[in-house]
C-alpha cells in the first residue's frame, strides 16, 4: 500500500514537471544498470594508498572529464544545415546528408530519422510538420491515424503514394508529439528547401499549420492560409511552384465539420493538376 502510494507520488511528480511518456519502448532497469557499473576510484585514504602498493599495474589513466557540451548559434547551425543540404545532388546523398546532420536535438530522442515516402517522380509533394509516435516507430511518414486519413483524401482526387510524394520538415519526432519549436525548424528548413528543389512537383502542399506558415513564409494560421493558392518561391527554384495548403488530417479526425472546406481544396488540387497537364 505505501510503496503503491510512493510510485503514484512519483508519476504524480514526473507529469508536474512535464514529463508525460516514455521516450523507449522497453523499460531501463537502472537498478541493473548501476550494479554492473564498475566500482567508483576510492578516495585515497592512507589505508587505500598502502593497499594498492599489492595491487597489479592497470597504468589505467584518470577518467577524462565529460565534453563539455558546445554552444553553436543558431544562424551557424542554419549556415551549417544550408552548406550540407546544397551539397546534395540527389535524394539519396540528400537523405544520408541529413540523417548525419547533428543540427536539431531531436535526433538524440527520436527512435528513427523519417525521410519521405511515395514516388520522387510525383507531380504533387505533400509536406507535413514532423513524425507522430506510430511514424517514429515505422520510418515513414504519416502512417498513423491522420496518415490514414491523408490516404483516403489523396484516394477521393485519384493520388496515392505510387503518384505523390509525402515528407515532412522535420525527420525527427518531437517528444509526446509536441510543437516543433523555431529554431529545429530553421535547423532543418535547408534540407527541406533543398528536398522540394530535387523533387520538382508541380504542385506543393503543406500539411497543416506549422508546414503552411514555415514554407509560405506567412504569420497568418492555417484558417486563413487554407483555401488560397500562393507561389512557393524556394531559395534555389528556377520558377516558383504552386502551392495550396490543406488542414491538417490530425485536426480533421477532431473536427470532422472541417472536412467539407478541405474537400473543395482537394477539388481545387485536381483541377490545378489537370489544367497544368490534361488527362490523357
Ligand atoms: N503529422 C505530421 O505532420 N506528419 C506525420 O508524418 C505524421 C503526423
Amino acid at each position: 500500500m505505501r510503496g503503491e502510494r510512493t510510485l503514484t507520488g512519483l508519476l504524480d511528480w514526473y507529469i508536474a514537471a512535464g514529463v508525460d511518456e516514455a521516450i523507449g519502448d522497453r523499460p531501463i532497469d537502472r537498478y541493473a544498470e548501476s550494479a554492473r557499473a564498475p566500482p567508483k576510484t576510492p578516495t585515497p585514504t592512507p589505508h587505500a594508498a598502502t593497499a594498492r602498493h599489492d595491487a597489479p599495474r592497470t597504468d589505467a589513466r584518470p577518467p577524462r572529464p565529460a565534453a563539455e557540451p558546445r554552444l553553436v548559434a543558431r544562424d551557424q547551425i542554419e549556415r551549417g544545415a544550408r552548406e550540407i543540404a546544397a551539397a546534395a545532388t540527389t535524394l539519396d546523398e540528400l537523405q544520408a546528408a541529413f540523417s548525419a546532420f547533428d543540427g536539431c536535438p531531436l535526433k538524440q530522442t527520436a527512435n528513427k530519422f523519417v525521410f519521405a515516402d511515395g514516388a520522387p517522380t510525383a507531380r504533387v509533394m505533400l509536406i507535413g510538420a514532423a513524425p507522430g509516435g506510430e511514424e517514429d516507430r515505422i520510418g515513414l511518414p504519416f502512417v498513423g491515424p491522420a496518415g490514414r486519413l491523408l490516404d483516403l483524401m489523396l484516394a477521393a482526387i485519384g493520388l496515392d503514394r505510387s503518384t505523390a510524394y509525402i515528407t515532412n520538415i522535420l525527420p525527427w519526432r518531437p517528444p509526446g508529439n509536441r510543437n516543433p519549436t523555431d529554431a529545429e525548424i530553421a535547423a532543418c528548413l535547408p534540407f527541406t528547401e533543398r528536398h522540394i528543389e530535387l523533387v520538382a512537383p508541380d504542385l506543393l502542399i503543406p500539411v497543416g499549420g506549422t508546414s503552411a506558415k514555415t514554407l509560405l513564409k506567412a504569420r497568418e494560421g492555417i484558417m486563413r492560409l487554407r483555401g488560397r493558392w500562393f507561389n512557393y518561391a524556394g531559395p534555389g527554384l528556377k520558377s516558383p511552384i504552386a502551392a495550396r495548403a490543406l488542414l491538417h488530417p490530425a485536426y480533421l479526425l477532431r473536427s470532422p465539420a472541417q472536412k467539407r472546406e478541405t474537400w473543395q481544396d482537394l477539388i481545387q488540387i485536381r483541377q490545378r493538376l489537370d489544367e497544368i497537364k490534361p488527362p490523357q
